[in-house]
């Protein structure tokens, strides 16, 4: 053998693939032993067999039709990567294989073709296993972004209907990431009107420093609960920290709920309480003060009543009507504590209604100061210094009582034979109604707490009195949109005066 068959033969025996050399009929002339392996064959079992019996049953024809193409226009191809192809062992059993055609004339101008084949079942199998693999993780991520889209979706729309209240994320500059909450749609505002907003901005510039100091704080790691006000609307925020893959705080979520509701109903029992606190206050210092009180008209009406007894026995009629009049006024000083207390309560459990009439002023003072006269002082005096007609709209039994309260000061607190004016001054808007009097006056230091409940003036000490008349003659002209108002020198005198604005009534 030549060197050259030599070489040949070693290369042919030496390649890892199987090596077959076809003619143009298609019968095998040669082979390596790899083949014969490959295909199951023994030594020297494949030479002169067809090539289409390496080629599975069911696609042998087509094969032969494929070679005689092929044999026509022979080029040098490699094929099955792409192509799927198989081989079929001796024993009928299929394989995956990859095959390269060369083809070559001899000498002769005989075409050949050497067949290049490899065995590529682990290829294939990885290859498969690896296409399963990507299949599946395609599949897990689609999925996973189902899920994903998914859960977002379930998150978004529980912030969406989070009540009265708003969900939001913040970077770091405050500016809107997420935001969405009932609360939003509340003020007619949409999420997209607010991402990428800063947040700051929109809070008023009292609120801001106090809302970035506090959201400062959650990027630095806090979790903070706190309250600000905006627009008199009262929120409460609750504001944490949000990490990111390298535990970083880069974000934080706010939650702000809008507590409005809550906190004019904790201010209404609050002030509810204090009002029912101060109405038992009050009630008890009444009780205490009127045992006391009660005691002197109680003691005057025992002992003129005695006295009465005696002076019947003894038929001196004379001193009968002074100890009756005694009586009488000790009788009138208890029902006027009474009464006080009965305005007292009733003005403080809000019984008190008002009915707004017109009224002819001068004509219902009038009836008072005769209703008082029986109340005066000897030799005192009543005076109405108000002719003209003045027609008001107003209460006519607060005015009473408002009149009534004043006009009996002014007597208590006035000497024998001093005279008691009262007067109108019309106004284009309002009215001014004057009780004067000439008594003992109210002393300067006392006069900025007269219309407190219970105070009474320090020259008053001797004279009985409750200190309630003037805390509910004020809250009476409460009632009738007015107010009151006095002028006083101790000693000289005392001026009280009722403000009272014109009223349209609604017939
Ligand atoms: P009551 O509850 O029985 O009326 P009171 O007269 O003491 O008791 P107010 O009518 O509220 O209570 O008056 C409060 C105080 O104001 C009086 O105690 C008195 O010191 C002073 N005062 C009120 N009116 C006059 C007046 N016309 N002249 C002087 N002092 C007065
Ligand atoms: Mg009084």
């Amino acid at each position: 053998m030549e060197l050259k068959e030599n070489i040949y033969a070693v290369l042919f025996e030496s390649i890892q693939e199987g090596l077959i050399l076809v003619d143009g009929g298609g019968v095998i002339v040669q082979n390596n032993s790899t083949s014969e392996q490959m295909f199951g064959y023994s030594n020297g079992g494949l030479v002169g067999e067809k090539i289409e019996v390496l080629v599975p049953s069911r696609t042998r024809k087509e094969h032969v039709n494929h070679r005689d193409t092929y044999h026509k226009k022979p080029v040098k191809r490699s094929m099955g990567s792409a192509m799927k192809l198989n081989g079929q062992r001796k024993d009928g059993s299929v394989f995956p294989v990859e095959v390269s055609l060369n083809p070559f004339k001899d000498d002769n101008g005989d075409h050949f073709v050497v067949a290049l084949v490899s065995d590529v079942t682990i290829r294939r199998e990885s290859q498969e296993k690896l296409e399963q693999m990507t299949q599946s993780l395609e599949q897990k991520v689609k999925e996973r972004t189902a899920e994903l889209r998914e859960s977002e979706q379930l998150y978004k729309s529980i912030a969406r209907n989070f009540p009265g209240g708003v969900i939001s994320i913040f970077d770091r500059s405050f500016s809107y990431l997420f935001a969405e909450g009932q609360g939003l749609y509340e003020l007619g505002i949409e999420t997209e009107d607010l991402i990428g907003i800063n947040y700051l901005e929109r809070l008023s510039s009292e609120t801001k420093e106090k809302v970035k100091e506090e959201l400062e704080k959650v990027f630095s790691g806090e979790f903070r609960n706190f309250e600000v006000e905006v627009d008199k609307r009262a929120y409460s925020l609750n504001a944490v920290p949000l990490l990111n893959d390298n535990d970083e705080i880069d974000k934080i979520l706010v939650v702000e709920k809008n507590i409005t509701a809550q906190r004019e109903m904790a201010n209404k029992l609050e002030q509810n309480l204090i009002k029912e606190k101060d109405l038992n206050e009050m009630k008890s210092r009444f009780v205490s003060m009127a045992s006391h009180e009660f005691r002197t008209p109680l003691t005057t009406i025992n002992s003129s009543a005695s006295l009465i007894l005696k002076y019947h026995e003894k038929e001196n009629y004379d001193k009968l009507d002074k100890h009756v009049a005694r009586i009488k006024n000790a009788v009138r000083n208890l029902t006027s504590i009474l009464n006080d207390f009965l305005s007292l309560e009733k003005l403080e459990s809000g019984k008190i209604t008002t009915t707004f009439q017109e009224q002819d002023l001068v004509k219902l003072i009038d009836e008072i100061l005769d209703e008082m006269s029986g109340n005066l002082k000897s030799g005192q005096k009543l005076i109405n210094n108000a002719s003209s007609n003045y027609t008001y709209a107003t209460d006519a039994q607060l005015f009473r009582n408002i009149v009534i309260n004043l006009l009996s000061n002014a007597i208590k607190y006035s000497d024998e034979n001093d005279i008691i004016e009262i007067d109108i001054d019309d106004q284009k808007d309002f009215c001014l109604i004057s009780v004067k009097d000439h008594g003992i006056g109210i002393p300067q230091k006392d006069q900025e707490r007269m219309f407190s409940r219970f105070f009474r003036a320090g020259n008053v000490t001797n004279i009985e009195g409750t200190g309630l008349g003037l805390n509910i003659v004020e809250r009476y002209l409460e009632l009738l949109d007015g107010s009151l108002s006095f002028e006083s020198k101790e000693g000289e005198g005392t001026t009280f005066f009722i403000k009272l604005p014109k009223k349209q009534i609604n017939v």
